[in-house]
């Protein structure tokens, strides 16, 4: 395994990423993104165990669904990098099992390169939505046949690729990209069915970074966002050689859609576990703010907690519905359940933007206007900020006016922005998890219990569940 310094000293490796226009040189001392190199190698720090062999614990593959609910607990502590390479190992190990019976050998060629990442402690990131070009275009019928990645070249011992794919969370700081279709491919669509693993330092690999960071110096104002934050990256694959054994599906359009289908499974389980306790952290601001405010028994605002308490209790209830039906697959892997999960994540993301209203309504513009950390410590402007930002005897005006930076950072400012975006578009779109919840839910057996319930029964079908 790696410790925090050898993780950084593997980044500096020739790899080509970009912020603001720049190239980095060496992005571990970039005074923004390097922040993030920082988290990233504490993760690395937290886990690294030197027994030979040793595999991080957050890598561990769950087997019983009190595995899989410690390690979804245990990812709610990790930062961003070492939870998506979770979720890329786990994405990879879901589409070998549903590959297995179909292409045996490709699935052997994840085992063993899964193995392989796992010791070699590497980080890996989730390249999947490309550049898409026209939406109501196929791949194949797109201006630029390069909208969605590609093959461009055969080569005996492996293929080229160009494309580009967009948002991937972390990208500069991993060492792999886990490159798959974002979607399901049909005959015809064959270079487009590419699935394999690239060196984010191979050549023709460009990443362009954006990111929430915030500009100020003073982190005190940014709680949440002002030491740990992940820059996405905007990938583009400039005719990038990848050998084969590196390659996972190779032109078999009928499993395209597997790879996509088995990552928006552990994102959304990702994200839904997020939801959980973003939600509750929700509750818990709008709570401090109405009291703080001298407002917590006043009908309406406890009326709109309330309503906060119940999607937070139900986005909680389909996590825990989600680990309890887990699926256990024929190599012993616990993985979660479908229906529980989409139908979760995607409750839960039709609704955080009613949960950041109802807070905004309950706390004020002082969400927007607290003066800084560093106006209170003026000593000509501190003790009036704090007179005037203080409601009662009880509530002192620091007080109230850290709990309003936190909830601007968190809800209000530019990683607020981000993460209410991120809440719907992340591990696909609304409409992505409705189709999927559409597909596991048993219609059939809703069906019968109407006929049934009318007493209708002569009209169930015999091959119905009755
Ligand atoms: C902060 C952040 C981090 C992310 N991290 C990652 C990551 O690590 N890896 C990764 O691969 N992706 C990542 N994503 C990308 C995310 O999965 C996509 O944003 C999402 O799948 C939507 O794709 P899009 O942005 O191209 O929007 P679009 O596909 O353009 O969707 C916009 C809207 O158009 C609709 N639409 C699109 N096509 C059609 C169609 N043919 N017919 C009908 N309706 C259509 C969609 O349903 C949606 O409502 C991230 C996104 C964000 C915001």
């Amino acid at each position: 395994m790696m410790t925090g310094e050898q993780y950084r000293a593997s980044l500096r490796d020739g790899r080509a990423t970009y912020f603001e226009g720049r190239l980095i040189d060496d992005v571990t001392a970039h005074p923004m993104l390097g922040q993030t190199v920082d988290s990233a190698a504490a993760g690395y720090d937290r886990f690294y165990d030197p027994t030979p062999g040793a595999v991080g614990a957050f890598m561990m593959v769950p087997r019983s669904a009190e595995e899989l609910r410690e390690q979804v607990e245990l990812h709610e502590t990790v930062d961003l990098l070492t939870h998506v390479t979770y979720a890329s190992i786990m994405t990879l190990l879901t589409a070998a099992d549903r590959i297995q019976d179909a292409m045996p050998e490709h699935a052997a060629r994840i085992r063993t390169w899964v193995k392989q990442a796992q010791q070699d402690d590497v980080r890996i990131t989730q390249c999947i939505t490309d550049a898409k070009g026209d939406r109501s275009r196929r791949p194949g019928q797109q201006d630029d046949p390069d909208a969605y990645v590609r093959i461009v070249e055969r080569r005996d011992d492996g293929v080229v690729i160009r494309g580009a794919k967009l948002h991937i969370s972390a990208a500069s700081m991993g060492h792999e990209l886990m490159t798959i279709p974002t979607k399901g491919m049909k005959p015809g669509e064959e270079q487009y069915a590419i699935g394999c693993m690239v060196p984010v330092n191979a050549p023709g690999v460009k990443i362009i970074n954006t990111t929430y960071a915030p500009r100020h110096e003073d982190k005190r104002d940014f709680p949440f966002s002002g030491t740990h934050h992940t820059p996405e990256g905007f990938v583009i694959f400039d005719d990038v050689f990848v050998p084969s054994e590196r390659v996972f599906l190779d032109g078999q359009t009928e499993f395209a859609a597997v790879f996509a289908h088995s990552l928006g499974l552990w994102e959304r389980l990702g994200g839904l576990a997020g939801m959980a306790s973003g939600f509750d952290r929700l509750v818990g601001f709008a709570q401090l703010i109405a009291e703080s405010n001298g407002l917590e028994k006043v009908s309406h605002i406890k009326e709109k907690i309330s309503e906060m308490i119940i999607n937070a209790t139900l986005v909680r209830a389909s996590l825990e519905a989600a680990i309890a039906h887990c699926h256990i697959t024929s190599e012993g892997e616990a993985f979660p359940n479908e229906l529980y999960t989409n139908a979760g994540k995607y409750h839960g993301a039709a609704n955080y933007s009613l949960m950041v209203r109802h807070l905004h309504d309950i706390a004020g513009g002082s969400v927007l206007t607290a003066p800084s950390m560093a106006d209170i410590d003026n000593v000509e402007t501190g003790h009036l900020v704090r007179k005037y930002m203080g409601t009662m005897q009880s509530v002192d005006g620091l007080y109230r006016t850290r709990l309003f930076h936190a909830i601007r950072d968190y809800t209000a400012d530019a990683f607020g922005g981000w993460h209410a975006v991120t809440q719907i578009q992340a591990g696909g779109g609304l409409y992505a998890q409705r189709i999927v919840s559409r597909a596991h839910y048993d219609i059939e057996k809703a069906k019968a219990e109407a006929l049934k319930s009318a007493r209708m029964e002569e009209f169930l079908q015999p091959s119905l569940p009755s």
